[in-house]
């Protein structure tokens, strides 16, 4: 029925997820999978957990919408607690309900307080499908049959600051330089923390903002709130989406204190972001992670996992509970191997990488069972290859 009556613009594979508890998923045919994709990098908790489950049903009873026109506890605690995790400096947020609209607000908060209209983007990266996004989103896949109305966006290879700063040593117009600090869909691919440093140095030097689009690392997936405090850096803004909400959808633009004097009354606004439902949850998701110091678990689970499956992995690369295997076939055939021994992995722009993005909180027993699944397949696989 999805196929009659949607429009065809996602490819899917051929399962129907029903029920979700914790790490595992069930099909409609009853068949359970460890869920290491989390419907995309959004299940930080896993399925439905407890505490944010609780937070909306008491959230639902009460009050599920009121706009952002009035004052509400719930988004008062949010916008505290976001604020709060952030990186010092970074105290003011504005929620929306995705991340594209996240990075689409950034873009516009840099123009105006730059004044300024160009981009700088990293070749690799993605941002999100809506025109603004869409502009700063690498590769002709996503951008060519919109090339000529999308806003100007220079392009520069990911992890080279001399480009960076020849960039904006030369064109004044560049209003902001916009980046995933790990680039999760080009395949998890990394830069070392003087990468980041030079282009925070760069940014300061030539008048341009630095945005750290943490819509995947962020949240404590990586092992901290924000990647920027991993590698040492203050970014002018942050975006975050995906796992903020444990699901229910929320997104969310971080303005560090300098930035925010250019933002007015009425530059931006949003029906439904900072909604009570999607407030609730945050709040549940954060205080979470927080209380359960689950950032720092996702570095130990990390390390179960690095340690286990470079014997049979050609480079593992990426931080906490976002990480990138390379093997020496075809990604797409161990992901579909992976689905049929019960794990779910996420593919990537990378023909040879796949990722695993486990939720935070995965239980010590379910971690050894995945990593079962993995060696032994990635094993068989590399006979094959
Ligand atoms: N930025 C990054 C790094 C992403 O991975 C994604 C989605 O995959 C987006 C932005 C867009 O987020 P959304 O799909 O919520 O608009």
């Amino acid at each position: 029925m999805e196929t009659a009556y949607q429009v065809p613009t996602y490819a899917k594979i051929p399962i129907a997820i029903e029920r979700g508890d914790g790490p595992y998923v069930w099909d409609a045919r009853g068949t359970r999978y460890i869920d290491f994709y989390g419907g995309h990098c959004v299940a930080i908790l896993g399925h439905s957990p407890k505490r944010v489950v609780e937070a909306i049903k008491k959230q639902a009873e009460t009050l599920i919408f009121y706009s952002n026109i009035v004052y509400n506890s719930t988004r008062a605690a949010a916008a505290r607690l976001v604020a709060e995790s952030a990186p010092a400096g970074l105290n003011r947020v504005f929620f929306c309900n995705s991340g594209t609209e996240a990075n689409e607000t950034a873009l516009k908060v840099a123009r105006k307080a730059t004044g300024k209209s160009t981009i700088l983007a990293m070749e690799g990266g993605f941002h999100g499908r809506t025109l603004g996004s869409l502009a700063v989103t690498h590769g002709p896949k996503y951008r060519e049959p919109y090339r000529t109305i999308l806003p100007p966006t220079v392009f520069v290879p990911f992890g080279d600051a001399r480009a960076v700063q020849h960039t904006l040593s030369t064109n004044p117009d560049i209003a902001a330089v916009i980046l995933e600090p790990i680039q999760s869909m080009a395949g998890v691919r990394m830069a070392d923390s003087e990468y980041f440093q030079n282009l925070e140095a760069a940014c300061a030097a030539n008048g341009a903002l630095l945005i750290f689009d943490e819509i995947q690392t962020g949240c404590g997936r990586t092992g901290r709130f924000s990647y920027a405090d991993i590698v040492g850096i203050t970014p002018s803004i942050i975006t975050l989406a995906k796992s903020l909400g444990s699901g229910v959808p929320v997104g969310a633009m971080i303005v560090h204190e300098d930035v925010v004097p250019s933002i007015e009354s009425g530059d931006q606004g949003s029906t439904f972001g900072g909604g009570m439902l999607a407030m609730a949850a945050v709040v549940a998701t954060l205080e979470t992670i927080r209380d359960e110091d689950l950032a720092s678990r996702a570095l130990m689970i990390e390390r179960r996992l690095v340690d286990a499956l470079k014997p049979v992995a050609v480079e593992i690369r990426g931080s906490g509970c976002l990480l990138g295997v390379e093997v020496p076939g075809r990604a797409s055939d161990v992901v579909g191997a992976l689905r049929s021994n019960g794990l779910l992995v996420g593919g990537s722009g990378d023909p040879n990488t796949f990722r695993v993005m486990p939720p935070v909180n995965c239980p010590e027993s379910v971690l050894d069972e995945a990593i079962g699944i993995l060696t032994e397949t990635l094993s068989s696989e590399r006979v094959v290859s």
